[in-house]
């Protein structure tokens, strides 16, 4: 592959494991020549990520929960550090109670709901502020990861569709925002593929199926066809391109009933 991201270096929020988006991403941006740092959440994930970012050499790993704004300055303090200048974000990252991605969305708990904004949505605007400072002069680009659930009602997703609705009018806010400074903001609407997070969805297996029967191309997505989006939205060949959803979901978002 040509490396168009050589001399280019991105920070991934959101490995915690090979099944991950956010490992997609990293994958797809690495071998176009990006140089990476990854964040990890709390001890217990510190080590598997680390071992599995060793298939990426030169690779950054930096601790941050979106939750602690003092951990999110210090990984934007240390990538300044070593990489002196930011390309490419990727938010990989959502969190909703168990209990809350079941059952009626009206049971939601007031602190079920702002948390998973927190996490979920939030986490990109407070990302943002501190990574335009240094992608100055840089075209930067930042891409987020969001779903279908965000505009219809998808059985069991509740809290976690209200939060992706919010995350998508940030994608537009800060594309508004940030756009004069050269730099772009976009989301990738993925199709469900199976990962820890998506495994916290009750009946998750049943949706996939349904949507693989339904699909234009009658299948679901791969975190890799994910990845390769990230890398599109992440180069010079989407260069005019910000404040978007882009769907990759095997085009299953064009289908009525
Ligand atoms: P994943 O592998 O479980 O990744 C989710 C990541 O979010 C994990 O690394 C998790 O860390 C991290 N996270 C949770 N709370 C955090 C916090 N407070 N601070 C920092 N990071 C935190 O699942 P995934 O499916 O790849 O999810 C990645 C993104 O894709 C999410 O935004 C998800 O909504 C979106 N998406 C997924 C699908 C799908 O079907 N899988 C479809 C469309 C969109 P811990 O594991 O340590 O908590």
């Amino acid at each position: 592959m040509t490396k168009i991201l050589e001399g280019k270096t991105g920070i991934i929020f959101g490995v915690a494991n090979k099944r991950s988006i956010a490992w997609g991403c990293a994958k797809s941006l690495a071998d176009a020549g990006m140089r990476l740092a990854f964040t990890y959440v709390g001890e217990r994930l510190e080590k598997s990520v680390r071992e599995l970012v060793k298939e990426i050499p030169g690779s950054l790993v930096l601790r941050c929960d979106v939750t602690k704004p003092e951990e999110v300055d210090q990984v934007f303090d240390q990538v300044r550090d070593e990489f002196g200048f930011l390309d490419t974000v990727v938010h990989a990252i959502a969190f909703a109670k168990r209990e809350e991605l079941q059952g009626d969305f009206y049971h939601t708990t007031k602190d079920g709901y702002m948390l998973a904004h927190e996490v979920s949505a939030y986490s990109l605007t407070a990302i943002s502020r501190r990574a335009m400072a240094l992608m100055e002069g840089r075209e930067g680009s930042i891409v987020t990861l969001t779903y279908l659930g965000s505009m219809r009602v998808m059985r069991n997703y509740n809290v976690m569709g209200i939060a992706k609705a919010a995350l998508e009018a940030s994608v537009r806010y800060l594309a508004a925002d940030l756009g004069p400074r050269g730099i772009r903001v976009n989301a990738i609407s993925a199709g469900p593929i199976r990962t820890l997070s998506a495994s916290g969805v009750k009946d998750f297996s049943d949706m996939t199926e349904h949507i693989a029967g339904i699909a234009p191309l009658r299948r679901n997505v791969t975190s890799e066809e994910v990845g390769d989006a990230c890398l599109f939205l992440s180069g010079p060949h989407s260069r005019g391109i910000t404040g978007t959803t882009l769907f990759v979901d095997a085009g299953f978002h064009i289908m009525g009933v």
